[in-house]
């Protein structure tokens, strides 16, 4: 596992060169990113957060036809940037191995600081929840995902409701979350603040397949207070096929 890891990590450093070179158009790059997620023989090995930013995986005005580009940038740059360094700081001070994946800490979040959980949840639901999302997303999930979600919410129609709703009804901030249960059932749930279902200390408990930021300032320029009206326009960019690969990971 920790060879994958880091194996990965390099790859996603390489990948980083072509996205921002420009030998390479964008969505080559980002298609990259996307296979190294899927397509790895350790699937659940791959899963897996550092401590530090990667590069997001698209320009920041790729998702223009849901969220504008100064809000990702805000967004990317300056709110989940003081997350991951936050987070870096805390582990300095509680003498946390960064070489270690950040889920080994969230898995046991209640031991350590208030600063280690907002900031080491904020940094990893910020890593999850840029990769899923592409310009190109949108539409349904195909195969093992859909079936789970027609089996666990009846249609993909009524868990796209479901969800929004969990989205909608999170009072103040948070998230939504699909995610995997200890009986390997798919759900859906919240989580306040940048509380995540990896954490010991979470209502809802399991392994994250997809995560939707509801706090203001994934929103609030372009949408102001009307949060369904992002959660509608989130949904034409989600990326199935990387969220598609993490269910499979389980
Ligand atoms: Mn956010």
């Amino acid at each position: 596992m920790e060879k994958n890891f880091t194996s990965r990590r390099i790859f996603i450093a390489d990948s980083a060169k072509t996205i921002f070179g420009i030998s390479a158009g964008l969505a080559g790059a980002g298609s990259l990113l996307q296979a190294a997620c899927v397509s790895s023989p350790s699937a659940g090995g791959v899963f897996k957060t550092g401590f530090t930013q990667e590069p997001l995986p698209y320009a920041y005005n790729a998702l223009e036809k849901s969220i504008d580009a100064l809000t990702m940038e805000i967004h990317y740059s300056k709110h989940a940037a003081a997350y991951a360094s936050n987070l870096q700081a805390a582990a300095k001070d509680e003498k946390v191995d960064t070489n270690e994946p950040l889920e080994k800490v969230l898995g046991s979040i209640s031991r350590y600081s208030a600063k280690m959980r907002n900031n080491g949840g904020g940094h990893y639901n910020h890593e999850l929840f840029w990769k899923t999302m592409a310009p190109d997303g949108g539409g349904a999930p195909t195969g093992k995902l859909l079936k789970a979600i027609e089996s666990s919410f009846n249609s993909f129609d009524s868990f796209k409701t479901q969800f929004t709703d969990a989205g909608k009804n999170r009072f103040g901030s948070g998230w939504a979350w699909l995610f995997i249960d200890g009986d390997k059932k798919l759900r859906i749930g919240s989580t306040p603040n940048q509380d995540n279902p990896l954490m010991d200390i979470s209502d809802i408990k399991g392994f994250p397949v997809m995560g939707l930021d509801v706090w203001e300032h994934a929103y609030y320029l372009r949408y102001q207070n009307k949060r369904p009206d992002y959660i509608n326009a989130w949904w034409n960019v989600v990326n199935w096929k990387y969220v598609q690969g993490r269910y499979e990971s389980q």
